[in-house]
């Protein structure tokens, strides 16, 4: 059992909370994700672990209550605990000196950036952060990685904080007046995927971290597939992350919607609470 030590709201609907968690706490590495089951009968739904800090044996999990799962998890308060946490899973980022970084975020997704970002300062590189979202009380996490970040440009879809625009148009700026080695991103795939089709005139290096449907995140089932480059691929044991130019992004799309009228049944049968199984403690 994974006891929660504290739970946050962060932004409408988007929890997070900081769970005791040692030896993945000791382990973890800026890219990895978790794969829980709140239950013994619960589903197991993949989260990125946003932060952790080995000392205090502690992880935090930064989620939207977007289904019936995780409605669930944000029902649970602290001093509850998580029956199961599989972890740290997949590949670290590759982290190394590279010079100007550029990290972007969409919506909840910037908080997978945010371990990243403080690795990349470990190894002394500049970090400019782009966070970006549909509106001001959905950017998550603004003051941490301003704590961290050398720059962090926020844009809103209506303007009511920073920039008014998308993502990419402060990114292509930022672009096209310094010498960017690296661009990070982490959000929706159509936000993902213009940021790979921005860089790729620039031949700016640059890796995204893919949320394809995942089971048991260890490499057997092949939920999680994903085109690189024309080849198959594994997201849980060969990724998450991936080069940006060589994601067949509409593929993803078409695999992310295979699920959908499940997944809206059963968040209908856990709002109504005529779940059978799963949702029982
Ligand atoms: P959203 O749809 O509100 O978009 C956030 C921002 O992304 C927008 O404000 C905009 O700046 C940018 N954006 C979106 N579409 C764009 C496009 N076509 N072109 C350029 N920029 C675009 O985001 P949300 O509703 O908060 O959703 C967050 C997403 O992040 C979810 O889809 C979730 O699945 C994903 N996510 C991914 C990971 C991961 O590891 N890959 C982790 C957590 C969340």
């Amino acid at each position: 059992m994974y006891k929660i030590i504290k739970k946050e709201t962060v932004a409408p609907q988007v929890v997070a909370i900081e769970v005791d968690a040692p030896y993945i706490a000791r382990h973890h590495q800026a890219g990895n994700f978790v794969v829980l089951r709140i239950n013994e009968r619960g589903e197991r739904i993949p989260l990125t672990i946003a932060d952790s800090d080995a000392k205090k044996g502690t992880i935090t999990l930064l989620f939207q209550k977007i289904g019936k799962t995780t409605e669930a998890l944000g029902k649970l308060n602290a001093g509850k605990a998580i029956r199961d946490i599989a972890g740290p899973l997949g590949h670290a980022t590759p982290i190394k000196k590279y010079g100007h970084c550029v990290l972007v975020g969409g919506g909840i997704g910037a908080a997978t950036l945010f371990p990243i970002l403080k690795a990349l300062k470990t190894e002394k590189n500049k970090v400019t952060t782009i966070l970006g979202a549909r509106e001001q009380k959905l950017i998550v996490w603004e003051d941490r990685f301003k704590e961290y970040s050398d720059e962090v440009l926020v844009t809103t879809d209506d303007g009511s904080s920073g920039r008014k625009g998308l993502v990419t148009e402060a990114l292509k700026e930022i672009i096209e007046s310094s010498k960017v080695k690296i661009v990070i991103a982490v959000g929706p795939i159509r936000m993902m995927q213009a940021v790979s089709e921005l860089t790729r005139p620039y031949g700016v290096k640059t890796i995204v971290s893919l949320n394809p449907v995942m089971v048991e995140g260890t490499g057997m089932c092949g939920a999680c597939r994903v085109n690189i480059a024309g080849k198959t691929k594994f997201a849980c044991v060969e990724g998450p992350e991936f080069d940006a130019h060589e994601v067949d992004f509409e593929e993803l799309v078409n695999r992310l919607g295979f699920y959908r009228e499940e997944e809206a049944e059963a968040m209908k049968a856990f709002k109504k609470k005529k779940c059978k199984g799963h949702c029982k403690k």
